[in-house]
């Protein structure tokens, strides 16, 4: 086990020197400032820190984490605090500094040439993409708190979103890293190579590691055309199975070019028309299940537009697709994604929501789903089920929203029991009761108790050869 770093207050002498290292701008005591950070974008989980601080470059978080390794004061990077595992909000106890890396937000340099974008970790994902469009490249990831989320944080977390079946995760886009160890000391991997075998991979520890073993201070990432002909769907669909048959159809039908396949369920719709405003249901006719698929080419003339209406016409006629309508407009795709991405913040106004980020096999979702809602109304009659997600990954936000006559209070403290019937389903089937949100601290008793214990033992011994001081980011997933 790594020691507690967070066992005692920080020294003043410390705190005063970390100041004097960031300057005026970059720290904050005030409790205006720090309310908004102490806090789980979900608002589940509360904490206190320290001291709030803010560093501007990579030398002077080194600084930084050089007086906290040795005064053995623990850390907790931050970025844009939209994780849904609270993995990113201090403890109660206040002992902790929280390291936010906003102002660390500069695009160092977009290489068309190389199809890479080097950028500090600050930078929000939005600007990231901005940027890469106006070089006429794309950055793909893609999720829905692309506007306040940073590259750290993605990176930290090795986010998904709605373009992984085609261009992979965070992990899948990274090429190099620089971080900043618990020591102080900067490790330099800012390599900008597709090919590189000399050992160990270290960036990829960095990765998904959630601020346990360092902070990254920037990142070089890979890029690709900007899609020049990108056709969009929303269908209702016949089933579970017809929407992996149509899944594994789309593939075919487009020539691999399938950037996007969420599935959604009507009760989702409903909450996000009930919900958010301007948004239109696409359809006429009410139907339970539905699918928003996404054809994307590099080129103008890829053909993606009868790919799709070919693809959709055979779908029709064996029955799989009951309806569908291809976005004429920007404004009619937009509000295609805006129901899928205004699903999370719905289900939020609608009441208690208790969630699960789950992945099977692509091929045992439509078991995984009837098999799992059947064992969760089981338990709670009335309860409402909301599953909708990144299906062309076998990636689910399989979640229930409250009987509508339940105090919402009431219904969280079933949080863990519901859990536990769909994390035991889901284990069963070879899957993982954490696809792309990480664990946190909203997940760390069910990693240990699902996670096996050779696989634990190597963690830990990871992290206390990385961190022996235990000083990064406490209590958060080991
Ligand atoms: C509306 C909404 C939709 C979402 N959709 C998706 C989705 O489709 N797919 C998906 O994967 N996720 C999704 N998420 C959650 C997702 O994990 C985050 O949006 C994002 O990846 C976290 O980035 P952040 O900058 O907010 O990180 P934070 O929440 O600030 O931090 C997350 C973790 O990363 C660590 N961290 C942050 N920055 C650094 C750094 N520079 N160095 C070291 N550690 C760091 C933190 O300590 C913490 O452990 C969604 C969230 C919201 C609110």
């Amino acid at each position: 086990m790594a020691p507690d770093a967070a066992s005692t207050a920080p020294a003043s002498e410390a705190l005063d020197r970390i100041k004097s290292i960031v300057g005026d701008k970059g720290w904050s005591a005030a409790p205006d400032d720090q309310a908004p950070l102490l806090t789980d974008w979900r608002g589940h989980f509360s904490g206190q820190c320290a001291l709030l601080v803010r560093p501007a470059s990579t030398e002077e978080t080194a600084q930084v984490m050089t007086v906290c390794a040795e005064y053995g004061i623990a850390v907790v990077p931050q970025g844009g605090n939209t994780s849904m595992c609270a993995a990113a909000t201090p403890q109660p106890h206040g002992h902790e500094i929280l390291l936010n890396m906003g102002r660390m937000n500069a695009i160092r340099d977009v290489d068309p040439l190389n199809y890479t974008v080097t950028v500090e970790a600050g930078c929000i994902l939005q600007d990231i993409q901005a940027a890469s469009a106006e070089a006429d490249r794309l950055f793909p990831l893609s999720l829905g708190a692309e506007g306040s989320c940073q590259i750290g944080g993605n990176l930290s977390t090795n986010a998904g979103g709605v373009n992984v079946l085609r261009y992979g995760n965070a992990r899948d886009l990274v090429l190099g890293l620089e971080v900043v160890l618990p020591s102080g000391q900067v490790w330099n991997g800012l390599r900008r190579l597709r090919k590189d075998n000399t050992g160990y991979d270290l960036k990829h520890l960095f990765v998904g590691s959630e601020g346990t073993l360092g902070v990254i201070t920037a990142a070089v990432l890979k890029l690709f055309p900007l899609p020049k002909d990108v056709q969009t769907c929303f269908a209702a669909v016949r089933d579970l199975d017809a929407v992996i048959e149509l899944l594994a159809r789309a593939r075919e039908a487009s020539g691999d070019a399938v950037s996007s396949f969420e599935m959604i369920g009507r009760f989702g719709i409903d909450l996000a028309i009930k919900h958010i405003s301007g948004i239109t249901d696409p359809l006429q006719e009410r139907n339970d299940l539905y699918a928003l698929i996404e054809f994307s080419g590099a080129r103008a003339d890829s053909g993606m537009a009868g790919n799709m209406e070919a693809f959709l016409e055979t779908a029709f006629e064996d029955g799989l697709v009951l309806d569908a309508t291809i976005a004429q407009s920007d404004a009619q795709r937009g509000n295609f994604w805006k129901i899928r991405e205004g699903i999370t913040e719905a289900q939020a106004v609608e009441g208690g929501s208790i969630k699960h980020d789950i992945a099977v096999p692509v091929s045992r979702v439509p078991d995984l789903v009837r098999t799992a809602t059947q064992a969760v109304v089981d338990f709670m009659p009335g309860i409402r089920p909301c599953c909708f997600g990144h299906v062309g990954d076998g990636n689910l936000h399989f979640n229930f929203s409250q009987p509508p006559e339940m105090e919402k209070k009431a219904f969280l403290e079933h949080w863990h029991d519901v859990n536990r019937i769909v994390h035991d389903i889901v284990v069963e089937m070879g899957g993982s009761i954490s696809a792309e949100h990480g664990i946190g601290q909203l997940k760390r008793d069910e990693l240990h108790h699902y996670k096996p214990d050779l696989d634990l033992d190597l963690m830990r011994r990871i992290k206390a050869a990385i961190d022996p001081k235990g000083l990064m980011n406490p209590g958060k997933m080991l």
